[in-house]
């Protein structure tokens, strides 16, 4: 009769990853910044994650950020812009070429600033969360 091992369901202190402060990680994923140690580059381009971290060496190619970043850009500069078009429209009357050129350009700006931050702070979650690989690095390996 063969019998499997089975690891025990409860970590104990000693054997528990370090916590990883999901604030923390937001913030330095916001700055576009390592979420580990909060000085490395996360992005090589404008939105092109890093395989590792520079300065402590941390695996960032773990992430899965997919469509996250768009979605959240494309959710908040929504709901900024349509009531800042309708107190525009409302308040000033502005002659319509100059309202889709003001609101064109803030829109495409607005999104152009956001998107990287925002794509900094899903990596930045998936990591203090140990989502998608971002557990089985180096302080939790061996
Ligand atoms: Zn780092």
């Amino acid at each position: 009769m063969s019998h499997i091992e089975t690891p025990p369901l409860t970590m104990s202190p000693a054997t528990m990853p370090p916590e990883r402060p999901t604030r923390q990680a937001l913030l330095k994923g916001w700055r576009r910044r390592c979420p580990s140690c909060g000085n490395g580059q996360l992005l090589s381009g404008y939105l092109k994650v890093r395989d590792e971290c520079a300065v402590c060496g941390e695996t960032l190619s773990h992430h899965r950020a997919d469509d996250g970043p768009a979605y959240l850009t494309i959710l908040i500069v929504g709901h900024l812009m349509v009531p800042f078009m309708m107190i525009a429209w409302t308040k000033f009357r502005p002659d319509p070429m100059v309202m889709v050129t003001i609101f064109s350009i803030g829109t495409v700006a607005l999104s152009l600033y956001l998107l990287p931050r925002f794509k900094g702070m899903v990596v930045a979650y998936q990591w203090a969360k140990r989502m998608h690989g971002f557990g089985r690095d180096r302080d939790s390996a061996g």
